[in-house]
């Protein structure tokens, strides 16, 4: 089973505070990574989501001793320092510089824009961050879009399921998983078929019950008759 280790952004409030209104990355991430985990494991992949409180190195460590064979940080972009709204806009995704990398992450950041409305910055390497660098395993790290512009910001606030859901596409078409649009829901559509098959069981009991008993009917009646 392929593991898959999950590591949003880190830092609380007030780093990373969406253009106009009182959200931040920190939180945003946590439930996209949140929301991609139980959908990763509904389509059969072990998932571990860094703790809040660990820093890169602890979380690079963790999902290297725990042995994941995918790594993905989840974050927000922006390229203001907040003062002003920025103009860059749609998903990034950060690649390590080998071609296993960049394809997986090409991988990421088409199913994005199957659902992002506009133009992306694509698929870009990356030589300075901790969690491209510093991982032994493939490294994803998509740039969701720009919280510090305000269009960008609610599209991230307003499309968290469906992000989580183009993120785990991505990962599934890595790892040549078998695409289910809803297996959360499909899953139990298997148990009202065992639930028909006791039932039919039980009904074949409960007639073979009641042959068995008017056989024992009829024997007592015979016995009477010759008795008789
Ligand atoms: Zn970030």
């Amino acid at each position: 089973m392929s593991k898959v280790y999950l590591s949003p952004e880190r830092r609380p409030a007030p780093h990373g505070k969406y253009w106009g209104m009182n959200v931040y990355e920190h939180d945003v991430c946590v439930d996209i990574a949140a929301l991609l985990a139980s959908m990763l494991t509904a389509h059969g992949f072990e998932v571990k989501t860094a703790d809040p409180a660990k820093d890169m190195a602890a979380r690079v460590k963790e999902a290297t001793a725990w042995g994941a064979n995918y790594y993905m940080p989840v974050h927000t972009n922006a390229n203001t320092l907040g003062d002003k709204e920025g103009t860059a806009r749609g998903p990034l995704v950060l690649a390590y510089d080998h071609p296993m990398s960049k394809s997986a992450c090409q991988m990421a950041y088409d199913c994005l824009m199957e659902i992002y409305p506009g133009n992306g910055q694509g698929v870009r390497v990356n030589k300075d961050f901790y969690e491209i660098i510093q991982t032994p395993m493939l490294s994803v790290y998509p740039e969701l879009a720009f919280h510090d512009n305000g269009e960008d910001a609610r599209w991230l606030v307003s499309n968290k399921e469906k992000i989580a859901l183009a993120l785990c596409r991505g990962i599934c078409m890595w790892f040549g998983v078998e695409w289910q649009d809803s297996p959360v829901t499909e899953i139990p559509a298997t148990e009202p078929d065992q639930e028909e098959l006791e039932r039919v069981i039980q009904e074949r009991d409960a007639a073979r019950a009641q042959v068995d008993a008017l056989k024992a009917l009829a024997e007592e009646f015979v016995k009477k008759v010759r008795e008789a």
